[in-house]
């Protein structure tokens, strides 16, 4: 088929018998060469993932003491890991130049980056594949975006002559030579980035679930499994909380037309979900594709009348976000009315009364008031737009379930509506949505 990038997430890299697993997963396909891996995560229910772990760390950096108690458990389940794999080479001399980098660094991003840095030294060595570290070819510009002709000529550069390598997930370099991260879940946009850059067939996500499921399978039991989905929908459903996969790790892939694949790595002969460009997707006759949500926004609603005469009212109510640099999520708007959803935690504290006086200030409305503890809940799916009365259907079910709907916004790509309800009925909002459309 051609060469394959594959990624393998935290439950993935666990302990030494699921990288065993990993190792057999590679090495039975000879397409598999480039091998991008997350920090371990959890074994069990209740453990803790090596990244929370690393937080902890820096935690104690950050307070003037010395990493070394929090460090001592990072190193027990790595050299714990080693062990159960029985590999020879010296870890604990890698273990105490990571514990000591840690302490003179003092930088968040550095220290949560040495979770997937560890993890990447074990597979390279157990693989018998060469090491290519993400600080020396993953490049973020001065905006703190990844600057991909300068990171895929170096990945390139570094792959020259490697039949096999493992890269580290989720961090790269900034523009003054410091590790930086991707945000949480970081890793898949690695995955994406090495899977763009070699211009791979097909980009392989392994996880813990045999594909992209119709909604959260902690929220319902056994969901639908969706067979697959175009890059469109992914990205909707990921960016509304589906955190399968990243929703930024489209992008590198798009760009170069790559499927990818979500595969389970404790069940490797299940089939998985491909993700493919809308052109190469085939419908697979369900109105809706997934369900998806996320918590904790902030509705800022206006109104006033005549403001659809008013030129330039909605430029001056969004240049008082710009202004507190707050990213906006969504605009619905009524003719005399609008709302800003905003995360919450981006205006929070003092943040949001001082941006309700500077609206109040800028544009004189009649009304203007906050409603927070929004939970936005999205159903997705290129069959909507051809089939009629599914919006009917969508807010008869939210009715029946005695869900109040606070805002709603259906994308002009008509690929999605989206409804804000209280935080607490989010579970109960996606489970009503699903069993409506799914059952
Ligand atoms: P990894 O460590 O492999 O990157 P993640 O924990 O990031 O794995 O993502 C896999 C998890 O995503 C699953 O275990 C599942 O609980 C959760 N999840 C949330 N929404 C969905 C969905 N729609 N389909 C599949 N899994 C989902
Ligand atoms: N280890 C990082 C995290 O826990 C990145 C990842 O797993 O993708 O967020
Ligand atoms: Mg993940």
């Amino acid at each position: 088929m051609g060469l394959k990038v594959c990624k393998f997430g935290g439950t993935s890299m666990a302990d030494g018998q699921v990288m065993k697993k990993v190792k057999k997963i590679i090495t039975s396909d000879k397409d598999r060469r480039f091998v991008v891996v997350s920090a371990p995560g959890k074994r069990y229910s209740g453990d803790i993932k090596v990244t929370d772990l690393l937080y902890k760390c820096y935690d104690e950096v950050a307070n003037g003491l010395s990493c070394k108690e929090a460090f001592a458990k990072i190193r027990a389940r790595f050299e714990g890991i080693v062990k159960e794999l029985n590999l020879d080479f010296d870890i604990a001399s890698i273990l105490d130049e990571t514990e000591e980098r840690i302490n003179k660094e003092k930088s968040a991003d550095f220290t949560a980056s040495r979770g997937e840095y560890l993890s990447a030294i074990i597979m390279s060595q157990l693989l018998g594949a060469k090491f290519i570290d993400c600080e020396n070819v993953v490049f973020f510009n001065e905006h703190g975006v990844l600057d991909s002709n300068k990171t895929y000529k170096a990945i390139n550069e570094a792959l020259k002559g490697a039949e096999l390598a493992v890269f580290p997930g989720f961090y790269g370099q900034d523009v003054n030579g410091k590790v930086k991260t991707f945000s949480r879940g970081g890793s898949d946009i690695t995955g994406a980035i090495v899977a763009g850059a070699v211009n791979a067939s097909l980009y392989e996500n392994w996880t813990d679930v045999s594909g992209f499921l119709a909604c959260d399978p902690r929220i319902v039991d056994n969901p639908k499994k969706i067979k697959s989905l175009s890059y469109k929908e992914l990205r909707e459903l990921s960016y509304m909380g589906a955190n399968v996969l990243h929703s930024e790790s489209i992008f590198p892939v798009r760009r170069a037309n790559i499927p990818i694949k979500i595969k389970n790595t404790f069940r490797p002969e299940d089939e998985g979900t491909t993700i493919l460009p809308i052109a190469r997707y085939s419908p697979n006759g369900s109105i809706v594709t997934g369900i998806a949500g996320k918590k904790n926004f902030t509705v800022i609603f206006i109104e006033k009348s005549l403001m659809n005469s008013e030129i330039g009212f909605i430029r001056k109510v969004l240049s008082v976000l710009e202004r507190f640099n707050i990213a906006v999520e969504h605009i619905p708007s009524g003719i005399d009315t609008m709302s800003v959803v905003v995360e919450s935690s981006a205006v929070e504290g003092y943040k949001l009364d001082q941006i309700l006086e500077c609206i109040k200030f800028e544009v004189e409305p009649d009304i203007i008031r906050v409603t927070e503890n929004v939970a936005l809940v999205a159903t997705v799916g290129h069959g909507m737009s051809s089939s009629v009365g599914t919006s009917a259907r969508l807010f008869k079910v939210l009715a029946d379930a005695n869900i109040n709907v606070k805002m709603i916004d259906q994308g002009s790509s008509e690929l999605n509506i989206i409804v804000g309800v209280k935080n607490e009925e989010c579970e109960k909002c996606i489970s009503a949505i699903y069993h409506e459309f799914f059952s």
